[in-house]
């Protein structure tokens, strides 16, 4: 292997001024315990194990790439969310996150509710018996068709996203004979980053209605104008992987805001207010997420503060973690293809997967790690890229991480924290086949969504 590929080299410096990855660890044989699944070990031979089950079994069992789910791990961070957050609060798992039978079934039995997006996931929700008053319903435009089946099943609420819609569920609503539960949501001029927030006053995004300008105040009086629908609500969300609580403190302080001017106004103090989703997990050993149990009292206490402050009724709070449950209980496991040392640059590693069951790297620059599972190794680091097999320079699954310099092709790897938005991005870019979910749990593995397979996509080909 090329010595300037290996992290003491000239290229070393670069790239780490560029902060693109972390140095490696002392051992790349010891597993970072924030980034993987909780019953991920190593065996006495080296291998990975999740669910007390080797990952050569489970390659040779179930083939890769595919993605392997720690169920117990799921269903714990499902109570820890429940139980942070007590019976004066309700979880909604965003189902966008990843959605199948089986995650509905868990859902249910831990106690959560769901969000769902689309008619596609109410359809698996509903199907997997959630009952519907435990479902709510999100999306910047609903179909009249969804928004007809989501009255008709139900659904616990309905999150109003702009003024059309206010309408046209009323009008449904109605036209059904129900009072449909909604909540408004609004975008309080808040961008969240990951370690940073920026507060605006004016929101540019196709999400809720503006806070500013007095167009979410202008949404309640619609809304509470209409007999066919019961506004339960506000709703904010405002972003994806949040680590500082500071976005949301100045979330809820806006929505308490807004509560206080409908109380003013109409002198109705709105029960509930959602906080949404979008905290963050650790994908690498550089991310330090909090526990549910600090974002809960965290939450709570910014939101009675404000409302003790108003004069207000404390609401109950909901919120809607999605990457927060899933994301940690997966890993993507590979096999090694083609191995390219450039030298002077770094190794590319290709994988039998890539962008089309990981597409965060490409989209949106997202990191990950990596770590040979098959076996330990005591050979030296070597700065790797790991990419797919797709027809696309920017097919990278992880764009710059350390491997042992013997990987060799037939080798697993393993790219941890893949369980949320993967498979429920996954496309089938050139005809790629998406991989199957397979739960682990006290030493079975069961595929809870198969691996498609080329007569799946045959069949789709009706030309
Ligand atoms: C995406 C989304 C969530 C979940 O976000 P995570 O980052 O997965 O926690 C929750 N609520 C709404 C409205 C969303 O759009």
């Amino acid at each position: 292997m090329s010595r300037s590929a290996h992290p003491a080299g000239p290229r070393h410096a670069d790239v780490m001024t560029e902060g693109h990855y972390s140095a490696p660890a002392a051992d790349l044989n010891v597993l970072d315990e924030k980034v993987w699944a909780r019953t991920v070990t190593r065996d006495g031979d080296g291998a990975l194990t999740v669910g007390g089950i080797a990952v050569a079994r489970l390659a040779e069992e179930f083939g890769t790439p595919a993605y392997f789910l720690d169920e117990s791990d799921f269903r714990a961070r499902c109570r820890a969310w429940a139980d942070a957050f007590g019976p004066d609060a309700d979880v909604f798992y965003a189902g966008k996150a990843f959605l199948s039978r089986a995650v509905v079934r868990w859902l249910q039995e831990e106690g959560l509710n769901l969000d769902v997006c689309s008619g596609g996931e109410l359809t698996t929700a509903l199907d997997a018996g959630m009952p519907a008053e435990r479902i709510a319903f999100h999306g910047n435009n609903k179909t009249v068709a969804e928004i007809e089946r989501a009255v008709e099943a139900g659904v616990g609420r309905i999150v109003l996203d702009s003024f059309q819609e206010i309408v046209r569920v009323a009008h449904i609503a109605r036209s059904h004979g129900v009072r449909q539960r909604v909540q408004i949501r609004v975008t309080v001029g808040v961008e969240a980053h990951t370690h940073e927030f920026i507060a605006t006053a004016h929101e540019d995004q196709k999400f809720g209605i503006a806070l500013a300008d007095g167009q979410a105040a202008e949404a309640v009086r619609r809304t509470l104008a209409l007999d066919s629908l019961e506004l339960i609500g506000i709703h904010s969300h405002i972003g994806s992987q949040i680590f500082d609580m500071a976005g949301f403190e100045v979330s809820a302080r806006r929505v308490v805001q807004l509560l206080a001017e409908v109380r003013d106004e109409h002198g109705v103090e709105l029960p509930e207010i959602d906080l949404g989703g979008g905290l963050g997990i650790a994908y690498t050993s550089e991310d330090d997420p909090r526990e549910p149990h600090d974002i809960a009292k965290a939450l709570s206490d910014i939101v009675t503060r404000e409302c003790e402050s108003a004069k207000l009724r404390t609401p109950r709070i909901s919120v809607e973690p999605g990457r927060a449950i899933v994301g940690p209980t997966a890993f993507t496991l590979y096999e090694v293809g083609t191995i390219k040392p450039l030298e002077g640059l770094r190794t590319y590693v290709s994988v039998d997967g890539g962008m089309s069951d990981n597409i965060r790297t490409a989209l949106y620059d997202a990191e990950y790690s990596v770590a040979l599972v098959s076996r330990t190794s005591e050979a030296e680091p070597m700065l790797v890229r790991v990419v797919g097999k797709h027809c696309e320079s920017g097919d990278i699954v992880v764009k710059d991480a350390f491997l042992p310099a013997d990987l060799a092709p037939g080798d697993l790897i393993a790219v941890p924290a893949t369980g949320a938005y993967c498979r429920s991005m996954a496309s089938n870019y050139n005809h790629a086949l998406r991989p199957p979910v397979v739960a682990v749990r006290d030493g079975e593995a069961r595929v809870i969504v198969r691996r498609e397979t080329e007569e799946d996509l045959l069949r789709l080909d009706v030309g």
